[in-house]
């Protein structure tokens, strides 16, 4: 052999190294190849403003491993990357970085600030798949995509047009979730809930008749400038007469009248509200029914409008105070309570919500939620971990329709065209549009499309839709979607329905759902909390091998997952492992020609060993197919580790020194070393790919790489129940051997005659033939197996396993005079301190005066005495 592994472990010198050899040598590239079956997976694309961090480290080492073991299988395995534009976080990005020169978007107009935004994709933007590439994936970089590339832009075009002209894409008035200070709608998954201590402040509001008031509570005092109605419930008979009077309105001093909607609690407060269809969604609806005026009181960045004296230019907050003061001047207040409320906050910056009635586009959801419902229900798709698909039903079955324009720059157009002289709209993928009525240039929407509108298009629109193409007809629908749990309602949703509605078809065979990466103490990892642990950080000290490990080690589907410094270490100790055992058995097969044994020089460890891991590779292949990663993992683990390593390595490393004795059998062993290692090498290699490349590239030197060798399959002829159960009776012997040995302090290099008893035949034989298994793992001097315990030493120790009982002569461990006499200087010595002991308790001065920790400490070494004193005397008893 002329190739070697390096001494050392390393996985800095090796890991950018193969990764460039995969790349150049095409291996990540998934061809449309008829005589495979083809398996698919689209990356969730990253934003281009994103960092590496642990979530997107679990994500992708899940999807890698997948992909991996597929295309080993002979799958032509696509793995799609690419990236997202992300276009809220993006233009805050680039937002940012102009403020610093002084600058505004309006400052430099939509072209020139969409130029800037390229730049900076350009220069940050591949930052997060270079970070991907250092995690060992083995995406088809050939076919990278970007959410805002030619492609996905044109499928962005056709879909909008596309349901537009099916009235599934509407314009129009609805109360939606503005940020004051991003100054954007939000659509309802943007907005997030926080529990905020608040008021009730409960209002008076006179009839017009003079007749009284009626009486109502509010969180929002400073909206009852745009009120329009006060509501009550029909059924509430407490109100019936006043159903059709009119109060009036403080401070604006205002004539409203007194509704009756169902929507009216009547068990809450007074039953009584107040209505102002401008600021709140349900209100909005109420005020639709009853055809209400809306009165906006709020600008878009939340101050009172103007045209109210007193009030107008004053933000939110500010005006609320003013009100307040305004109402109790009018005596309009009466009361004022404390009251938690949940208030919706923008995701991006934290900034409170404000419902806004605004002209804004949406997709009417009713018509695409129904058939999406019904790929899960009826199985096209399903869930894994299974109960998912309740989060899935919950979102669909309540969904509203959805708000997908975006006061932003950044991001795909709309593609709708007015016409400022005769007010027709257009709708097309034509970059500019003349007036079809009255044939006056058009004018596009300034509006940007939300972000996840690209994002639901990607398993298709990534493959080549709307063009119909080989890839879009081989690679689609795709296998399974890996993700978290916390985008089902974002993007899962959404790609289902678009899936379906365009292309005919659910995007996935199955959605796989992994849970988050939290720290060692359960939390979340975030930069507020500072308890972030930075992927790159740990593969630059351990090796991506190790993190990936470390990801997947006991993860279920589904289920959170905490992460351990202690795990990383455990898992590149075991790369280690892997690597100084090849190293070991390459050193052994220095200068020897290694040829297949005929199945009758096979000892029976050789088959024992060779059976193990064939039913390793069919256990590893079950749980694989059901995605069960974890479990997979821990099934290789523990074969290399503990059997290969601990158990075969030990047995044959001796036959393999006896190369001239017995060429038959160190052929034999060397066979079995190499085979065996290069079948546990590929089950290992989805999960540890470079240290699997570097070996086996080694220890086989017509092989490239291990990525496209053929993953291990069930073989007939691997199948060796009998001997299995052979050598695991004598692992148990051994194991049994070995614990005695560690009670008695036994020193490894004391050898001792083993007498093995077994009245089963069977059992005999097998202790008789696989002497050399044992000879050397229980340190024997002498092996008898008999059938009967006449003539075994009465003061043998002994050690019962399945079907026998092994007797080692006590003689044979220690030596009787020596240890009697050491037995009885310790006894001496434990009497005398019990006897310091018990004086030291038995004084009442020390018991009363001395701290009551030393006194503690003292009833303690007593009962250790006395637990060593106990041993002593049954050691000295059992020497005779
Ligand atoms: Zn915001
Ligand atoms: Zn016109």
């Amino acid at each position: 052999m002329s190739k070697e592994l390096a001494k050392n472990y390393d996985p800095k010198d090796m890991e950018d190294r193969i990764y460039e050899k995969w790349e150049n040598s095409g291996y990540f590239r998934a061809e449309v190849d008829r005589s495979k079956k083809p398996f698919t997976i689209v990356m969730p694309p990253p934003n281009i403003t994103g960092q590496l961090h642990m979530g997107h480290a679990l994500d992708n080492t899940m999807q890698d491993i997948i992909i991996r073991y597929k295309r080993m299988q002979g799958y032509s395995a696509l793995w799609l990357p690419g990236t997202d534009h992300a276009s809220i976080a993006t233009e805050a990005k680039v937002v940012e970085q102009i403020a610093k020169e002084g600058l505004t978007k309006d400052d430099l107009g939509r072209e020139k600030f969409l130029d800037r935004v390229w730049d900076w994709k350009k220069e940050y933007g591949g930052r997060i798949v270079k970070q991907l590439r250092k995690m060992g994936s083995s995406a088809d970089w050939s076919r990278e995509r970007f959410t805002m590339d030619e492609g996905c832009s044109e499928a962005v075009k056709e879909v909008f047009v596309n349901l537009y002209n099916k009235k599934l894409i509407y314009r129009g008035e609805r109360i939606i979730n503005w940020c004051p200070h991003c100054l954007t709608s939000l659509s309802d998954a943007e907005v997030e809930y926080e529990e905020q201590a608040g008021h009730f402040w409960h209002l008076r509001y006179p009839f017009e008749d003079g007749s009284g008031f009626i009486e109502m509570a509010t969180t929002r005092p400073e909206t009852m400038l745009g009120d329009t109605a006060v509501a009550v419930n029909p059924a509430d008979d407490r109100y019936k007469d006043l159903v059709g009077k009119n109060v009036i309105l403080p401070i604006v001093h205002r004539k409203i009248p007194v509704i009756a909607d169902e929507y009216v609690d009547m068990e809450f407060g007074t039953g009584v509200v107040k209505i102002t269809p401008a600021h709140d969604p349900n209100d909005f609806e109420v005020g639709l029914r009853h055809n209400l005026p809306v009165i906006n009181v709020l600008t878009e960045d939340a101050k009172i409008v103007e045209g109210y004296p007193g009030f107008s230019g004053l933000d939110r907050y500010e005006a609320r105070e003013a009100v307040i003061e305004a109402l109790k001047a009018e005596g309009a207040l009466c009361e004022i309570e404390d009251h938690a409320h949940n208030v919706g906050t923008c995701y991006r910056c934290g900034t409170t919500v404000e419902p806004r009635v605004s002209k804004q586009w949406f997709v009417a959801m009713e018509q695409l939620a129904k058939p999406a419902i019904e790929a899960v229900k009826n199985g096209e798709t399903k869930f894994v971990p299974e109960h998912f698909d309740k989060t899935y039903y919950h979102w669909l079955e309540n969904i509203r329709d959805w708000c997908i324009s975006r006061q932003l720059w950044w991001g795909h157009r709309i593609p709708a065209f007015y016409c400022d002289d005769c007010g027709e709209i257009a709708v097309t993928k034509e970059k500019t549009c003349k007036c079809p009525k009255c044939g006056k240039e058009m004018r596009q929407d300034p509006d940007t499309l939300d972000t996840w509108f690209s994002s639901a298009l990607w398993p298709f629109s990534t493959l080549g839709w709307p063009d119909k193409t080989e890839d879009l007809e081989y690679f689609y629908p795709t296998s399974v979607l890996v993700t978290g749990y916390d985008i089902i309602f974002f993007w899962v949703i959404r790609m289902m329905f678009s899936g379906i509605e365009h292309m005919g078809k659910a995007p996935f065979n199955t959605v796989l759902i992994h849970g988050l990466v939290r720290d060692d103490q359960g939390r979340k990892m975030s930069k507020s909390l500072g308890n972030g642990i930075d992927p790159l950080e740990i593969i630059d000290k351990y090796g991506a091998d190790a993190l990936r490990m470390t990801l997947v080690t006991g993860n279920a589907p589904g289920n959170d997952m905490r992460f351990y410094m202690s795990r990383v270490e455990a898992s590149r100790n075991f790369a280690n492992k892997v690597w100084n055992a090849s190293r070991f058995i390459m050193m052994n097969m220095d200068g020897v020609e290694v040829t297949e044994p005929a199945l009758s020089e096979l000892h029976a460890s050789d088959r024992w060993i060779l059976s193990r891991i064939n039913r390793v590779a069919a256990d590893m292949t079950e749980n694989l197919d059901k995605y069960e990663l974890g479990i997979a993992l821990s099934k290789v683990y523990d074969f290399i580790w503990d059997e290969f390593c601990d158990w075969y390595i030990e047995i044959a490393k001796v036959r393999t020194w006896k190369k001239e004795e017995d060429p038959a059998s160190a052929n034999a062993a060397l066979w079995t070393l190499t085979t065996v290692l290069n079948e546990a090498l590929k089950l290992l290699h989805p999960y540890m790919p470079f240290i699997t490349e570097e070996i086996y590239c080694t220890l086989n030197e017509d092989k490239d790489t291990i990525m496209l060798a053929e993953w291990p399959a069930f073989k007939k002829e691997w199948d060796f129940a009998e001997d299995e159960k052979s050598v695991e009776l004598i692992k148990e012997m051994v194991t049994g051997v070995r614990n005695v040995r560690t009670q008695m302090d036994v020193p490894p290099s004391r050898k001792a005659k083993l007498i093995i008893v077994s009245e089963n035949a069977d059992v005999r034989k097998i202790f008789d033939d696989n002497r050399e298994i044992y000879v050397n793992l229980a340190y024997t001097s002498d092996i008898e197996v008999r059938a009967d315990k006449s003539d075994v030493p009465d003061d043998a120790v002994s050690a019962v396993i399945p079907g026998a009982v092994v007797y080692i002569p006590l003689s044979d461990l220690v030596d009787i005079e020596k240890e009697k006499e050491r037995l009885t200087k310790e006894r001496e010595r434990l009497v005398k301190e019990l006897e310091r002991s018990e004086k030291m308790l038995s004084n009442e001065k020390f018991i009363s005066k001395a701290p009551e920790e030393k006194v503690r400490e003292e009833k303690e070494k007593q009962e250790k005495y006395k637990s060593l004193m106990a041993d002593v005397e049954e050691r000295l008893k059992s020497l005779g």
